[in-house]
């Protein structure tokens, strides 16, 4: 057969695929290896997805007649898929870098707020922001995550509180979305934090009363896209009541539940995500037995945030415990202003040192998991037949040094790779 096609990776000496046979995720067992191919090619086609994947001289016999509209020539190399990057709140306005310094000094979380810190000096501040300065920070924060490997990501509104604000925040998210070429999966995380002056009852009924029928009526106007609802289910913040009514609104709205939980203190936040079906619970520092159990039967996935227990630090989450009962782990850099972050490979790192995770593990919950964590993981997270055409080619002969070399991932990263577009290139 002769024809066009977009792209033609020639002779890697390993094509990492990840998985081989359509899994959604990888737990238990699966995870002591991944799928990697010696010696391979990698066919993208015009409409993006991936269309051969096979031994470098199959690949030549195959497609001998067919013209590409570009071949780069991968010998020595690794192509990996491009990391997914399951957690991050990447839209705000106002540094904090001096409150870094402030607690590398030893200031505590309520002396911070008490100095006008927190959360609540990101909401001040991105609430005075225009859409357009927003947008402009956003799209170089995804530029550097881009640089890092990631062509996937999830992200999170949160920082208006108020309905205003957080519709400006999904705007700047959409507008991201539609002009690509990152990939993006949004969601509405207007319970982020309980707003001055009202409890989390009356939060809750704001949200369930006002935010969310707006949300559906800006979607079915075509207006915006949300993909996934967030509460900060945390002692002080919203209680385990309060949290179970608006994820359950928002999954009537068709909605999928991924949420903080049993970050601080232990809420049997876990037992409510698997209760009610969620797609992801993130943080987990604090879940019990009882919650890592359930979440393994409801397949509801950890998001675990390495970065965070790092510079906060928190006690780690008990990342091996759940791997071994079979929960499907994803890892996020969780950026946000507080734990100022965007790259992946670090991610990997971090959980492969300080959460004693294994690199196939490490890179699973970069990929196919964090994309089953946003339930994608039937068109991202691995390189098969029919995926989208997502990955990144790194300039090593073995893919575990993008974990290995910390920090030494924009020395190896020679190409980033969207829908078979070259999107970046050392
Ligand atoms: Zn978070």
């Amino acid at each position: 057969m002769a024809g066009g096609h977009r792209l033609l990776l020639e002779n890697a000496q390993q094509v990492v695929m990840v998985c081989a046979r359509g899994e959604r995720f990888l737990a238990r067992d699966a995870l002591h290896s991944l799928a990697v191919l010696e010696g391979a090619s990698l066919v993208v086609g015009t409409d993006g997805f991936i269309k051969a994947i096979g031994r470098a001289d199959a690949i030549q016999t195959l497609f001998s007649e067919e013209t590409f509209e570009e071949r780069i020539d991968c010998s020595g190399k690794c192509i990996l898929p491009g990391l997914v990057d399951a957690h991050t709140h990447p839209v705000w306005a106002g540094e904090r870098v001096h409150e870094f310094a402030m607690k590398l000094a030893g200031a505590t979380y309520m002396e911070i707020h008490q100095a006008g810190g927190g959360i609540n000096f990101t909401v001040e501040h991105t609430r005075q922001a225009s859409e357009e300065e927003l947008f402009c920070s956003f799209q170089q924060r995804l530029q550097c995550m881009m640089r890092a490997g990631t062509t996937l990501v999830e992200c999170k509104s949160g920082y208006g509180l108020n309905l205003e604000t957080e519709l400006k925040m999904l705007r700047v998210i959409e507008r991201a979305r539609r002009q690509g070429p990152i990939g993006i999966s949004a969601t509405y995380c207007g319970a982020h934090s309980v707003p001055k002056g009202k409890t989390a009852t009356e939060a809750a009924d704001e949200i369930i009363n006002n935010h969310l029928p707006k949300l559906k009526e800006l979607g079915s106007r075509g207006e915006i896209h949300v993909d996934n609802i967030d509460v900060f289910c945390e002692k002080g913040v919203f209680d385990l009541n309060s949290t179970r009514r608006i994820l359950q609104s928002g999954k009537d709205l068709g909605l999928q539940i991924n949420f903080h939980g049993d970050e601080l203190h232990p809420m049997k936040a876990a037992e409510l995500g698997a209760e009610l079906g969620a797609q992801a619970i993130s943080h987990l520092e604090e879940v019990s037995d009882e919650g890592i159990a359930a979440m393994a039967t409801a397949r509801s996935s950890a998001v675990l945030l390495p970065t965070t227990a790092y510079m906060l630090r928190l006690k780690q989450p008990r990342a091996r415990k759940m791997l071994d009962e079979g929960v499907i782990v994803a890892l996020g850099s969780d950026f946000n202003p507080n734990a100022y972050c965007l790259s992946m490979p670090m991610v990997m790192h971090l959980a492969c040192v300080n959460m004693r995770m294994s690199m196939p593990e490490a890179l699973a919950a970069a990929t196919i998991n964090a994309a089953y964590a946003l339930g994608k993981s039937h068109t991202h997270g691995s390189l098969e037949v029919g995926k989208q055409g997502d990955l990144i080619i790194i300039n090593s002969s073995r893919w575990e040094h993008l974990i290995y070399q910390f920090g030494g991932h924009h020395e190896l990263i020679e190409y980033v790779i969207a829908k078979g577009k070259v999107i970046y290139k050392k």
